[in-house]
């Protein structure tokens, strides 16, 4: 079947949303295509919450009920439940950001630990996840990852973040559901990667639990996951990985400038597209050693995984093989994905509005500077109005 008659199918890609949350989609996109609107909305609601103006309500009934499941676990629940009545699961992201405390970091680490136990229950919950600076501070994994010597209570520090890694992944493994951790800035990663490469060979011996992201706008991950392949193969243990593109390209660029080193991202879009497909190939060619979670909005990549797939007689729901997209974009890709019984999952963030607003700015932004994406989303929600006649 030709890519677009998988993923054009809008009665399909919309058949959860009520003809007023179609309306409010499609004046949502046209709000954030508009970029001095989004640069001035951003700095407006910013300066609003931190001078404790009521501005809450408005965030929840636009932004924040699109992209989010709700201010806590619980609220998510019926989200969840109608998704999986369509065939695609949820993965619960509490995305609290840019906290910078101990007892912060134990609140993410229990938030973990709950949702693992939540998801133990939930068929429609396989997959659990987390940030690395969720978990510590990201000045202590950017010593960690550039070698230098950390102090006596730096040392306890890092200790006590390689032990949040070990008892979620651990847990992850008992209750037999995956764990993603998501990948974060360049110069604090090494460290985070070198963590997660640890707990791969310790929880996944027999099946892949744990899973590493590999932000693939990065020149070097392709080589990274042959690296860690040979590893993974020569120790005896199972590779997991979601793949991404990236969700930090200008800050990379700009940090690279100012501080005068080569940047690590690649050097066109052509060129991290070029980088994505071959880590989907790669990966999908060696499935018997690894797990794939492909993270993507883009139709291209999600269409040649399943022509790789298809290449290679594996079936629609090979347990190894998901696709996965943000609550909130891209639809078309998931509901059309899970129609065929492909294993499909998108992130469902929560959190209190006012701590998850980077992650809906990131989103805001996301979608002003893929100008691609928005213009998708904007002729789908379109088509899809003329079809209901609204
Ligand atoms: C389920 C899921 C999980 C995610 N987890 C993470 C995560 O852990 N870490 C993270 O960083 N992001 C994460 N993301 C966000 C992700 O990185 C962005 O959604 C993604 O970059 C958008 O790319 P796309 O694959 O949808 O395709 P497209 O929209 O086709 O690609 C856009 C991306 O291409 C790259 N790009 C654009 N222009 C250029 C250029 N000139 N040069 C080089 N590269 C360019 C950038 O990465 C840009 O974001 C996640 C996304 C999903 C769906």
């Amino acid at each position: 079947m030709a890519k677009d008659q998988i993923f054009d199918n809008t009665e399909i890609a919309f058949a959860l949303k009520s003809d007023s949350e179609l309306e409010r989609a499609y004046f949502l996109f046209k709000m954030i295509s508009i970029e001095p609107l989004v640069k001035i909305g951003t700095a407006a609601t910013n300066f609003a919450l931190k001078a404790h103006l009521p501005v809450e309500g408005l965030i929840r009934s636009t932004v924040f009920d699109h992209f989010c499941g709700g201010v806590s676990e619980n609220d998510c629940l019926p989200v969840i439940d109608k998704m999986y009545e369509k065939g695609v699961s949820s993965v619960l992201d509490y995305s609290v950001e840019g906290k910078e405390n101990e007892e912060e970091f134990d609140r993410a680490f229990n938030m973990t630990l709950k949702i693992i136990e939540f998801a133990k229950e939930k068929e429609a919950m396989p997959i659990a996840v987390f940030k690395p600076t969720g978990f510590g501070r990201l000045e202590i994994y950017e010593k960690v990852s550039s070698g230098k010597h950390l102090s006596d209570s730096e040392q306890k520090e890092w200790l006590k973040v390689q032990q949040r890694y070990d008892l979620v992944s651990k847990a992850a493994k008992d209750n037999d559901v995956m764990l993603l951790i998501d990948s974060e800035e360049t110069w604090m990663q090494k460290a985070a990667d070198d963590l997660v490469t640890e707990m791969m060979e310790k929880y996944n011996t027999e099946k892949p639990i744990v899973f590493n992201t590999l932000p693939m706008y990065r020149r070097d991950r392709l080589d990274y996951l042959k690296d860690q392949h040979k590893l993974a193969k020569n120790i005896g243990y199972y590779l997991g990985y979601k793949l991404v593109r990236g969700a930090y390209l200008e800050k990379e660029n700009e940090r690279a400038e100012e501080m005068g080193y080569p940047t690590p991202m690649c050097s066109s879009k052509q060129a991290t597209d070029n980088n994505y497909n071959g880590a989907v190939r790669y990966m999908i060619e060696n499935i018997d050693d690894m797990s794939i979670f492909i993270g993507s909005h883009n139709e291209e990549s999600s269409y040649l995984a399943i022509e790789l797939m298809a290449n290679l007689g594996l079936r629609n729901k090979d347990k190894r093989i998901w696709f996965g997209q943000l609550y909130g974009m891209s639809d078309h890709i998931s509901y059309n994905l899970a129609n065929k019984e492909y294993n499909v999952a998108k992130y469902v963030p929560f959190g209190p509005v006012k701590d998850v607003m980077p992650y809906l700015i990131r989103r805001a932004e996301e979608n002003t500077s893929v100008a691609g994406q928005t213009s998708r989303e904007l002729s789908l929600l379109k088509k899809e109005k003329k079809r209901r006649k609204i």
